[in-house]
C-alpha cells in the first residue's frame, strides 16, 4: 500500500504540548532521514533597501518616507565576500527590496566576481523583475531565486498590497522554474485577517508549484506600516507550519528564518531547527547598511556566524560542507536521469 502524501489539517496546525512535540519530532526525523544531520549554511547580504513596492507587512515599503535609503558599494561587498566570508559559508544570497538599479549596478557585477573568484553557490532574492534581468542574473552565475508568494489567498494578497497581483507573482515563480532556476518560495503565517482556510491555501499552492524549497515567516508588525499595531504571529503556529512543510515535501530545503527570534526571543530560532529546518543564514550585511534594512523593525536580531554555529551545535546538527547549489545540481541531475516514482508523480 502506498501512503498518501502528507497534507496538514487545521487541527495539526493548532497542535500544542505533547501532540505538537510529537509532530515536530516526526518532521525532524524525516529531515534527518533525508539529509542526515547536515544543515546548509548560507550568508545573506542585503544590498539595497530601496523598494518600488508597498507591501503592508514590510517596513521598507515605498510609503515609508522616514527610512534612509542606501545601496551597497560593489567594491566593499566584493572585498567582504571574496576575502572575509566566514569559513562555514558555502552559499551567498544577495537580497534587496525591489530595486532594478541595484540589480544592474551592484548585483550583476558582484555575481560575476564571486563566480570567478570563489566556489560559493549563489542565490538571489530581488523581487519581481523582468525576463531579461532574470536571464542576466542566471548567465552571470546565480542558480537559486528566492521569491515568496507571501499569501495564497488572492483577496488577502491584494489587501496586503503585496507585489503586483497574486496571479503575476505565481506566473513569475513558474517562469523562473521553467527557465532553469531552483526556486524557493514561502509565505507569512499569522497575517492580520488570515482565516484558517487562507492558511491552508498556502500549503495547497506550495505543493502545486515547481519549488526546490519553501519558507514560513511569522508575521511581525513592521514599524511605520499600516499593521504596526497588529499582534505578532503565534510562534507555535509558525513552527507547526514549518513541520508541516517538511512532512509534505521531505526533500525541500526549508530555512529557519531569523524572524523566529523576533516572534519568540531566546528560543524561537532553535525551536525552528527542531521542526526539520535544514538551512541557516548568517547575516553579513555590512554595519551601516543593516540598520536601515528594516523588514520589521530596527531592533533586529542579527544572526552572526557565532550564534548560528552555536544554535546548530546545541541541536545536535552540523554545518554541511556541500553547498546548497551543489545539492540542487545533484538532485536535478538525478531527477532528470531517473524515472519518477508513482508517489512523486502524484505529489506534483
Ligand atoms: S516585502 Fe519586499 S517587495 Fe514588499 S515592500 Fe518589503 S522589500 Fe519591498
Amino acid at each position: 500500500m502506498i501512503d498518501e502524501p502528507f497534507f496538514p489539517t487545521t487541527d495539526i496546525l493548532k497542535s500544542r504540548d505533547q501532540a505538537q512535540h510529537a509532530f515536530h519530532e516526526r518532521a525532524a526525523r524525516v529531515a534527518v532521514e533525508t539529509f542526515g544531520r547536515q544543515v546548509f549554511v548560507r550568508a545573506v547580504v542585503e544590498v539595497s533597501n530601496f523598494c518600488r513596492e508597498n507591501c503592508s507587512y514590510c517596513g521598507m515599503r515605498r510609503d515609508n518616507r522616514g527610512l534612509a535609503r542606501h545601496r551597497a558599494r560593489l567594491d566593499q561587498l566584493a572585498e567582504l565576500l571574496v576575502h572575509h566570508r566566514p569559513a562555514s559559508v558555502t552559499d551567498v544570497n544577495l537580497q534587496a527590496g525591489e530595486d532594478p538599479v541595484v540589480v544592474r549596478e551592484v548585483v550583476l557585477p558582484l555575481i560575476k566576481i564571486l563566480r570567478h573568484e570563489t566556489p560559493v553557490g549563489l542565490s538571489v532574492c530581488l523581487g519581481t523583475l523582468n525576463r531579461s534581468l532574470y536571464g542576466a542574473l542566471k548567465s552571470a552565475g546565480a542558480s537559486t531565486y528566492i521569491i515568496k508568494f507571501e499569501v495564497a489567498d488572492p483577496e488577502l494578497y491584494a489587501q496586503m498590497e503585496a507585489p503586483g497581483t497574486f496571479e503575476e507573482r505565481v506566473e513569475h515563480i513558474r517562469l523562473l522554474a521553467a527557465t532553469g532556476w531552483n526556486v524557493s518560495s514561502g509565505f507569512i503565517a499569522g497575517l492580520p485577517g488570515e482565516t484558517e482556510d487562507a492558511l491552508l491555501a498556502n500549503f495547497s499552492l506550495a505543493r502545486k508549484l515547481p519549488l526546490a524549497g519553501c519558507s514560513v515567516s511569522p508575521f511581525i508588525p513592521g514599524e511605520a506600516t499600516p499593521y504596526a499595531n497588529a499582534p505578532t504571529a503565534d510562534i507555535d503556529l509558525t513552527l507547526n507550519c514549518m513541520a508541516a512543510l517538511r512532512l509534505m515535501r521531505p526533500r525541500w530545503v526549508i530555512p529557519a528564518v531569523s524572524a523566529l527570534n523576533l516572534a519568540r526571543p531566546g528560543s524561537g530560532y532553535r525551536r525552528g531547527l527542531r521542526t526539520g529546518a535544514n538551512l541557516v543564514t548568517i547575516n553579513l550585511t555590512p554595519p551601516g547598511l543593516r540598520e536601515d534594512y528594516v523588514l520589521y523593525r530596527r531592533d533586529r536580531f542579527i544572526m552572526t556566524e557565532e550564534r548560528i554555529l552555536a544554535a546548530i551545535e546545541a541541536e545536535g546538527l552540523k554545518a554541511s560542507k556541500q553547498s546548497l547549489a551543489d545539492y540542487y545540481r545533484q538532485k536535478n541531475a538525478l531527477t532528470t536521469s531517473a524515472p519518477r516514482s508513482r508517489l512523486e508523480r502524484v505529489a506534483v
